[in-house]
């Protein structure tokens, strides 16, 4: 009989559970949307309870549908939307709030007023972050601060913190194990990534009881067992969603790197065993840790991507399908045009948050194929910037880019970084990455995979070489500094 591990995918839209082979092949999934609740501007929450509920149904459905028996599963591996917060009471298993997600601004005052009390450079050397609040430190704080009734659980030691890997964990083993893996933890602003510890000293700042924080563990790990229905599978593999890419990508070794292209760009370059702390505005995380070695990685993303092939299709109506500006950019005239889609201003390395998008270079023969080739260039070289201030920061050169997200099909897109890059640009056949490494973690640990099966997985279904000549690139890359420039120089 065929053996199996599966991956729960709790992303920030929906729970995705996943069948993987042991060839790293997708044999089946289920999915699930929950519900996206904003009570307000700027607040975005999910029901921790909908999503444990979705995401075990989707596990259940997954076994039923394939008529799993119990020894053909071999481990269970989870990876998740990062820094989303829920606290919740350990004795009735049920949320004091529902979960603050990463989207979620309610706490900019108060990250401003440590930001003002000179904070900032403190937390970055002992977390690699910044001081914001996409991370969950001051998330919790702000449950700490509100929910009435929270001193009473803290003091029966009863109250619990947890990133979504956290919940379900505790979820599916029944309250037995509170733990998170070093990959989650290291996106909460309150862990050490130096000593891998929670922080004492950040955790005072943010007023945080130390027994409401999970257990730390490695990502390939024992979690405990899930038992349903005579089922028992051990729990093994956990990495926050962007990690578990990088090792679904197989970006083990450092100076690797890889670019999911979805809404925004997610870039994390491997740097080996030492966190490089960054002088581009570039995040330092944990990437993952296992048989007592850490990897770190450099981490940057792109706020506006695929989103902005979106709104060529959404606002502009030039697009009836995102796959459409694929076709259009092939029968564009290169003229020239440059499409800066700065929407909420400019991310790494330029951190300009005024800055609005701009189109630049319209002529009379500018048409809709135009606009659709500098969107999609615009992915490419804000891809660049990013990559560019890595290599810099990690005194690194990138030898080779892994590509995955839903705009990494499109074929002029991925032609147009190899050659904008001039570096090789490799997309797997499996480009469900991020589940995949959560699946590796865990049947690492069980003796499932091996190392060598992981590269031999690593099956690449396109790769991508840089055709373009110098003096092309050259004046591509002037006209985009130029038109950031510009975007910058506005408002100044
Ligand atoms: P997310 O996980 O952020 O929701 P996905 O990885 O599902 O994103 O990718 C969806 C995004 O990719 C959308 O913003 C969409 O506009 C873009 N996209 C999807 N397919 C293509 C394509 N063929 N060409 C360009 N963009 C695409």
């Amino acid at each position: 009989m065929e053996k199996y591990i599966i991956s729960l995918d709790q992303g920030t839209t929906s729970c995705r559970t996943i069948l993987f082979n042991q060839f790293g092949e997708i044999v089946d999934f289920e999915q699930q949307e929950f519900k996206q609740i904003l009570p307000k501007k700027g607040w975005v929450e999910h029901d921790p309870l909908e999503i444990w509920e979705t995401q075990l149904k989707t596990l259940t459905s997954l076994i039923k549908n394939n008529n799993l028996s119990h020894s053909q599963i071999e481990g269970i591996g989870i990876t998740n939307q990062r820094e989303t917060t829920v606290l919740w009471d350990k004795k009735t298993g049920k949320p004091v709030y529902n979960a603050i997600v990463w989207q979620d601004n309610r706490t900019i005052d108060f990250c401003n007023e440590l930001k003002a009390n000179d904070k900032e450079s403190l937390i970055k050397s002992k977390t690699g972050l910044v001081l914001d609040s996409y991370f969950s430190g001051s998330k919790i704080n702000w449950i700490l601060k509100n929910i009435s009734g929270i001193n009473n659980l803290i003091e029966n030691n009863q109250l619990l913190f947890g990133t979504i890997d956290t919940w379900l964990i505790w979820n599916l083993t029944k309250g037995a194990v509170h733990a998170t893996d070093v990959s989650n933890a290291s996106r909460t602003l309150i862990f050490n990534i130096n000593n891998l510890s929670w922080d004492e000293e950040l955790i005072q700042l943010f007023d945080i009881p130390k027994s409401i924080l999970p257990e730390v563990k490695e990502s390939s790990d024992n979690y405990g067992t899930w038992k349903w229905e005579g089922f028992e599978i051990p729990i093994c593999g956990v990495a926050g969603d962007q990690q578990a890419a990088l090792f679904g990508q197989c970006r083990h070794k450092s100076g690797m790197a890889k670019n999911t292209y979805g809404t925004g760009c997610f870039m994390l370059m491997n740097t080996g065993n030492k966190p490089v702390f960054s002088k581009n505005g570039l995040l330092t995380t944990i990437a993952w840790s296992m048989n007592g070695n850490v990897s770190y990685a450099l981490e940057g993303s792109v706020f506006i991507a695929g989103a902005a092939i979106q709104w060529l299709r959404d606002s502009l109506k030039i697009i009836s399908s995102a796959e459409e500006s694929e076709l259009m950019a092939d029968k564009s005239n290169d003229d020239g045009v440059v499409f800066v889609p700065a929407f909420s201003g400019l991310g790494a390395p330029y951190w300009d948050m005024q800055s609005k998008g701009a189109i630049f270079g319209l002529t009379r023969d500018t048409g809709i194929n135009e606009i659709c080739k500098a969107a999609l260039e615009s992915l490419a070289l804000q891809s660049r910037d990013v990559i560019l201030a890595m290599e810099k920061d990690a005194d690194m050169k990138l030898k080779s880019l892994a590509v995955d997200g839903g705009a990494c099909k499109n074929g002029f897109l991925m032609q147009f970084q190899a050659d904008i890059l001039q570096t090789e640009v490799k997309r797997p056949l499996v480009i469900e990455s991020t589940a995949l490494g959560a699946a590796y973690l865990a049947g690492l640990y069980t003796g499932f995979y091996n190392m060598d099966n992981l590269s031999n997985n690593h099956k690449i279904a396109a790769s991508f070489n840089s055709k373009m000549d110098e003096s092309t690139r050259k004046l591509k890359t002037d006209l985009w500094k130029n038109a950031i420039n510009s975007i910058i120089n506005m408002h100044k």
